[in-house]
């Protein structure tokens, strides 16, 4: 099965000159979206828990956790988890912003699986590997639906196993 056709381009969103993967075509295909989840939960042994980056990663966490019948952790944005956190800064084009997650979520030398749904610069993804770290679980591998070919991403992540399902190209509006 070909995934590719359930990821749209969305030109100028959310800013002029930025082309979005949009994934909602494959969210409203249950067959595709079973596919995705699958292929992923292949790509890697089965961890101890799925560190989920929200939000579009919520989707996929939630299908692997279930699949592997492992914890579901979510890295939320600062201020939306209501436990004590742990919180890593990471820098986005324009200014900066904050990811958490519940410091009593991960144990020490747990081996995890971090999955978001598009892989861009890696900074995000970076941020989650440092949460991950802060709370000494080890970060097995990262799992993403798309990858951003060219925007520097998998050589950000390089001290890690970087799997995704789909390998685009940045396009321009
Ligand atoms: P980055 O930190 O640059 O790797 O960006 C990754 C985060 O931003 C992920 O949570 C993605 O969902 C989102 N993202 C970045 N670029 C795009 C894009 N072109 N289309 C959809 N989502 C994107």
């Amino acid at each position: 099965m070909d995934l590719r056709p359930f990821v749209r381009d969305v030109p100028d969103f959310p800013r002029k000159g930025v082309v979005f993967k949009d994934i909602t075509p494959l969210l409203a295909h249950p067959r595709a979206l079973a596919e995705s989840v699958r292929r992923l939960a292949g790509r890697v042994l089965r961890p101890e828990a799925v560190v989920a980056i929200e939000s579009r990663g919520f989707v996929f966490g939630t299908g692997l956790a279930l699949e592997w019948g492992v914890p579901l952790v979510p890295a939320r944005k600062f201020g939306k988890l209501p436990g004590r956190t742990v919180r890593e800064v990471y820098s986005l084009e324009y200014g900066e912003d904050t990811l958490e997650i519940h410091a009593d979520a991960l144990r020490p030398g747990q081996p995890v699986v971090i999955v978001d749904d598009v892989l861009a610069t890696g900074g995000t993804a970076a941020a989650t590997v440092r949460l991950v770290e802060q709370l000494e679980a080890k970060a097995m591998a990262l799992l993403f639906l798309v990858e951003l070919l060219g925007l520097g991403g998998r050589e950000r992540l390089a001290s890690y196993p970087v799997e995704v399902l789909l390998e685009l190209p940045v396009t321009t509006p």
